[in-house]
């Protein structure tokens, strides 16, 4: 039988996050939201608290945690602001994880403490205007030369790439080719370290956003960016494979995140319909209400027993890709739809951006398209069925 109770040590985490999340994050979230501004105040006291450092040792400045423990952390930010989770989210399971997953000794101990803090943020750099689904179709090139990678290019859509802490991109480039079984010429992608100061590389002017307003989200130019050759992160030509990798690992973050914004929807409904009096009665009272607000909690529910499996799949290093694919397509949706519910159980104030229904009806969307879209989970979904 799975045991999804939480230990002592976690609800410890939950009840700190919770808490930090209400009466520091909370209270600022439609400001910076309105004005598209970064966090950065709210950021620094996440990285004080260790939240940037959850899942990596201590060795690395981390705090020892595990997936599972920046899940709960996901949760509760997610509940009450996406942007801040996605700032998290991103930060770590995007921008330091490759390096602890794949770096060498000395990348990691040049790298990790800085992210871990959470007083630098990475971003990994992946999409392209002809590479997002398809990942493969990257046409970012680095090449060698006098013992250094040349590399040119652009990016889109790069979450933590344009911020004034942001020091490090991880992006994806071909530097080769190979003659596939088939007989077909096959791209080779690496992945390699690129600190922001770099000369040639540049994070454009951000993009105005539905939502997650708070997020910082740029494309990214690459002209003559010289690295040394030491900052190839992991195999040369081993790139594709390594970033299948952390998006796997990704959605379990991602799908935490979403059932944070689901469970958010919730709570916010609950205590709303109870409120909120029409025809001489709280509309939570009438049952048309009710069965709303009863399977919007049943698919956040749904929603978390997904991650946490996937979670608990990946820390007993067991098979988990179709479980995190699963649990970021469930979880996704969720907050989508109980993001429309709640805002119709807010009626007219459900419109208004101040609200936190509102918000969450503006950013869910991008969970069912980010770090993966709806319809690439249901691909990595058919393919574990054999299809
Ligand atoms: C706010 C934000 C933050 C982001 N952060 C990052 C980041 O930090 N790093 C990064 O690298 N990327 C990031 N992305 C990019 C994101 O991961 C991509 O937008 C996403 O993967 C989809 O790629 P695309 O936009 O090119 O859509 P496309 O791949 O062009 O897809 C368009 C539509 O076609 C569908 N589709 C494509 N192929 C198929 C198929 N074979 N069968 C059925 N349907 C298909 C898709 O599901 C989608 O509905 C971010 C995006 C946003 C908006």
């Amino acid at each position: 039988m799975p045991d999804f109770e939480l230990s002592e040590e976690h609800r410890d985490l939950v009840a700190a996050v919770r808490e930090f999340a209400d009466e520091v994050i909370a209270p600022v979230s439609a400001r910076h939201d309105e004005e598209h501004s970064f966090p950065y105040k709210v950021v620094a006291q996440m990285g004080e608290m260790g939240l940037f450092g959850l899942p990596f040792p201590e060795e690395y400045g981390g705090m020892g945690g595990d997936a599972f423990a920046l899940g709960l952390a996901l949760e509760e930010i997610g509940r009450v602001d996406q942007s801040v989770a996605i700032t998290l989210e991103a930060a770590v399971s995007l921008g330091a994880m490759p390096v602890y997953r794949f770096g060498t000794e000395e990348q990691k101990q040049q790298w990790l403490p800085l992210l871990a803090s959470g007083e630098a943020l990475a971003g990994f750099g992946l999409t392209e205007s002809e590479a997002g689904s398809d990942a493969g179709g990257t046409r970012t090139t680095a090449r060698r030369e006098d013992g250094h990678w040349v590399i040119n290019g652009s990016k889109e859509f790069i979450t933590n790439s344009g911020t004034d802490i942001t020091r490090l991109v991880t992006v994806t480039a071909v530097t080769g080719t190979r003659e596939a079984s088939d007989g077909s010429v096959r791209k080779e992608i690496s992945t390699i370290l690129v600190p922001t100061d770099t000369p040639g590389f540049r994070a454009e002017p951000a993009y105005n956003k539905v939502g997650w307003n708070a997020s910082d989200t740029h494309p990214l130019s690459l002209t003559d960016v010289r690295v040394p050759e030491e900052n190839l992160l992991g195999t040369e030509g081993r790139g594709y494979a390594n970033f299948l990798h952390i998006l796997d690992e990704g959605r379990i973050a991602i799908a935490a995140l979403a059932t944070g914004a689901a469970q958010g929807c919730v709570d916010e409904a609950v205590r709303y319909a109870k409120e909120r009096q029409a025809f001489g009665a709280a509309i939570g009272s009438y049952q048309g209400i009710q069965f709303k607000i009863a399977r919007m909690a049943a698919r956040a529910h749904t929603a978390r027993l997904a991650w946490y499996d996937a979670a608990a799949r990946l820390l007993a290093g067991r098979p988990f890709k179709a479980q995190a694919a699963m649990a970021k397509l469930i979880a996704g949706e969720a907050a989508m739809d109980n993001a429309r519910d709640a805002t119709q159980v807010f009626g007219g104030y459900g419109f208004i951006n101040e609200f936190r229904v509102a918000r969450h009806y503006r950013d869910s969307k991008i969970l069912e398209v980010g770090e993966g879209t709806t319809e690439v989970q249901l691909m990595l979904i058919a393919r574990d069925l054999g299809l």
